[in-house]
This record gives structure tokens, sequence and C-alpha cells, in this order.
């Protein structure tokens, strides 16, 4: 096995993307440290988090899903009503990803999954998480790199990771470098652009919305979803912005209270709208739903994961899936470029090719969940006249439509998804159709 101890990956940023970086690096032998903005790791932030097979899959190989298992529900039925509690959709559509796949998709809560991240890793992992690091700039330092924390504290390694989400620091500063460089291919400073944003909130399960069951509500510019588990519901509202904007936003507990006034009547059950619900929620928030593919995903050594290179509408609950993606192709060519080279630290050109071929290797399935997800948000919110017509006249009434789609689009890019190659172990899904990428079987051991 090749000697990775004099190649470390510093991890900007330890959400969701950042902690499964740090399983995936841990399980190849790479030195790691993850630095996190926030002076804990494990907060109750964000709403929930759908995983389809293709995360579930590399979660598995953590030695997760039994834990998964108990903390999510399977999300089984969906029921699509007019804004004004009119249904026209009852759906069961995600049986056909249990029959191709093995699994439904499953619903979480957000925090609960970065809880048990975080609480997975072994102590020596953990340690390696530092809380209260807000990188403000990386440099190349040698045949090296330094990210540079706002508390003065400087980390050497031999690549930064960014998963630092939307905002990304490591984008900035890997932009400023490539500047620098007179790099002739750069990203653009403002790589996002938003037309939505979402006010959510969790609640109690409404006691007329089953496990495992969802509500959509389609309208004109606005729509919500709400999905249960046992316990906690989660509901969003999604509303189009008057102008498209790259603008970053912030907004505080007044918006999120304005909007929800404004839309109290929308239905987030059969027979409950939003204004019975507001009042029981744990927690609210509301957000920006940039939109985008950053073209360079890294420059040097320093590479791009998760929110930081792709942000999608969440209405399909596909973003996470896709970070969680981008870390087991990385960390498969991490780990392929490091054996190869016997041990030694790679140099900078076979870094940049790995990273190259990673970029590469996500871009068709990415580009099919991002023009999904983009298709699915403008979709219920009815952004013109062909969808209003379409979502609520004609496709509803195409006998399993939602089936056909989920077979003939989601199948291709589930089928083709990533694992990490290293690792050993049993396929935690078999369904229909078999995987393009199976896990590596357990060696057999011989005896004597
Ligand atoms: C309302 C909503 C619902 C969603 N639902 C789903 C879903 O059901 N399924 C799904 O797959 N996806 C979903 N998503 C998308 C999903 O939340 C994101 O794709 C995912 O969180 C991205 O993870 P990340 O780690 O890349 O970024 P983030 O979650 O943004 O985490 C980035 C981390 O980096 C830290 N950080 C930032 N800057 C710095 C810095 N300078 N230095 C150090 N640390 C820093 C932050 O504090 C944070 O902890 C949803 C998104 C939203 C908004």
């Amino acid at each position: 096995m090749a000697d990775t101890t004099k190649f470390k990956v510093i991890v900007v940023g330890g959400g969701p993307v950042g902690l499964t970086a740090a399983h995936a690096l841990s399980r190849a032998g790479i030195d790691f440290v993850v630095l996190e903005h926030r002076e804990s790791v494990v907060v109750d932030v964000g709403a929930s988090l759908v995983l389809w097979p293709s995360g579930l899959r590399v979660l598995a190989q953590f030695g997760l899903l039994e834990r998964l298992r108990e903390i999510g529900a399977d999300l089984r039925r969906t029921v699509t009503l007019t804004l004004d509690a009119h249904k026209y959709k009852d759906s069961q559509a995600s049986r056909v990803v249990n029959q191709n796949h093995g699994t439904y998709p499953v619903i979480f809560h957000r925090a609960d999954v970065v809880r048990l991240l975080y609480e997975s890793l072994g102590d020596a992992d953990r340690a390696r998480v530092l809380a209260g690091k807000q990188v403000t700039d990386v440099v190349v330092a040698g045949d090296g790199v330094e990210a540079r924390c706002a508390d003065g504290s400087v980390h050497r390694g031999s690549v930064v990771l960014g998963a630092d989400g939307v905002h990304s620091a490591t984008r900035r500063a890997m932009r400023a470098l490539a500047v620098a460089a007179g790099a002739p291919t750069v990203n653009d400073e403002q790589p996002y652009l938003t037309e939505y944003r979402t006010m959510w909130c969790t609640f109690p399960r409404p006691t007329d919305l089953g496990t495992g069951e969802s509500i959509e509500g389609h309208g004109r510019d606005v729509s919500v979803q709400c999905l249960a588990s046992g316990e906690r519901s989660w509901l969003f509202v999604y509303e189009r912005l008057a102008a498209p904007t790259r603008a970053r936003a912030a907004y505080s507990a007044a918006d999120v209270e304005a909007l929800a006034a404004r839309h109290a009547d929308l239905p987030v059950s059969e027979h409950l709208r939003l204004r019975d619900v507001f009042p029981t929620r744990h927690a609210a928030g509301m957000a920006n739903l940039e939109e985008g593919i950053v073209r360079h995903w890294s420059w040097g050594r320093v590479v791009l994961a998760g929110d930081a290179c792709h942000k999608f509408t969440p209405n399909q609950g596909l973003g996470y899936n896709n970070g969680v993606q981008d870390v087991a192709a990385l960390v498969n060519e991490l780990h392929a470029v490091l054996r190869a080279g016997g041990g030694a630290p790679p140099p900078l050109d076979a870094l940049s090719a790995a990273f190259a071929r990673y970029q590469a290797s996500r871009m068709a399935s990415l580009q099919v969940d991002y023009d999904n997800s983009a298709s699915f948000t403008r979709m219920s919110a009815w952004r013109n006249w062909i969808h209003h017509l379409l979502d609520r006249y004609i496709l509803p009434w195409i006998p399993r439509f939602d089936e056909f789609m989920l077979t003939y689009i989601m199948t291709t890019t589930t089928r083709n998804c990533v694992v990490l190659n290293f690792v050993e172990g049993e396929e935690p899904f078999q369904g229909k159709v078999p995987w393009a990428n199976a896990v590596k079987p357990p060696s057999i051991k011989l005896n004597g």
C-alpha cells in the first residue's frame, strides 16, 4: 500500500460534503485536516436532506447504513395540489427507484446527517476536524499550499479541497491564483444566478400526512413542498424573484415571518394551511436558491467539491447527493495517483491530470441532475404557460408518467454512480438495474 503520510489534504468546510470527504480520505489512508468556520461542526442549521441511491451507496461504504435507516424515512408517496388545495395527482413513483436500484429515496433531518458523519469518524479522524477556523486565503507555498485562517493560524498541506459551500472562499482564492498566474481559463467571480428563493420551516408531523409522504402545491411563480418523516415535517415555500440576481442575499427573522404571512394560505397537507403549522415550528429560515455549474473545478493544487462548484435548486433533493459523488470520484483519483507514485507525493502535473479526470467524470450525470432540478422547480412554479399546461392538465393524465421519468432519466445517472473503488464490501442495494461501478467484493483470504 502507498505511503501517503507525506501527502495531506486540507478540506475547507465541515458541512456535509467536507465531512463526507473526511470519511473517504480516511478510508484511502490519506492524511487530512478539515477547517470549519463555525464554532461547532454539529449545529442544527438547514432543513432536510433526501438521499438517493447514489449518495446512500457511498455512505454505506463508511458503515453508516444501519444508523441512516434508524434516522431516516423512505419517501413513498407524493400528492400534488393546486395552491387552493385541489388534489390533481397522487403518485407512488418512487417505488420504481426501489425496484430499479434497491432502495427508496430516504429523507433525513440535515443536522442528523451532519451529526452522524461527524460522530462516526474514529477518534483520530475527529481530532482532524477543527471548528472555529474561517479560511480567508489559500496561497501556494513551495511544493504545497497554505490555508490561512481568520484566527491567524496557517495550515499547510499538499492540496486544498474547497467544500465550503455556495459562497466558497476557496473558489475565490483559486480564482485569484489563476488570475495572478495569467491563466486563460478563469471562472466568473459570481458563477451562480438566482431566480428563486425559499422559506423553509420544520414542525411536528401533521396527523394527516403519513410518514414518508409528501405534499406539493403548484401555482404561478410560487410552489410549496411538505415532506414528513416519523416525528417531523419540513416545509419549503419557493418564490420567484422579481428579477434574477447574482448578488448574495441575507434574510432576517422578519423576512421569514413576512413571507410566511404572505403565503399563509398555502396548503401543507390536504387539510392544513401554512398558517396552521407555522406557529408550531421548531426552526425556520430563508435562502436564495443559486443555480449554476462552475466551469473550472481546479487550479494548481486547489480543487472544489459540492456546492462550491455546482448549485441546484433543492426541489429534487440532489445537491448533497452530487457532492457525495464528487467526493467519491475525487478520492478515487487521489488514491490511484498516490498508489501509482509508490508513496511519493505526486508532482503537480499528475495532480492536475487527476483533478481534470475528476471533473470530466462528473459532468454528464451532474448536468442531467442540474437540468432535472431546474426544470422541476420551474414546472412546479408554473414559470410559463407551457409549464402550467403540462403540469396541471396534461402530464397528470398520462398513466405512470412520473415512473417513466424516474426510470428513463434518473436510472442512467443512478446506474453510473461511483463508489469508492478501493473499499471492499458487500453491495448494499440490488435492484433490477445492474450497477455500472460495483462495490469491490471482499478479497478471498486463503488459509495458511
Ligand atoms: C432548503 C434546501 C433543501 C435542500 N435539500 C436537499 C436534499 O433533500 N438533498 C440533497 O442532496 N441536497 C439538498 N440541498 C442541497 C444541500 O443542502 C447542499 O447541496 C449541501 O449542503 C452542500 O454541502 P456542502 O458541504 O458543499 O456545502 P454547505 O452545506 O454549504 O457546507 C459548507 C460548510 O463550509 C463552511 N464554510 C464556509 N466558508 C468557510 C470558510 N471560509 N472557512 C471554513 N469553513 C467555511 C460552512 O460553515 C459550512 O459548514 C438542499 C438545499 C437547501 C437550501
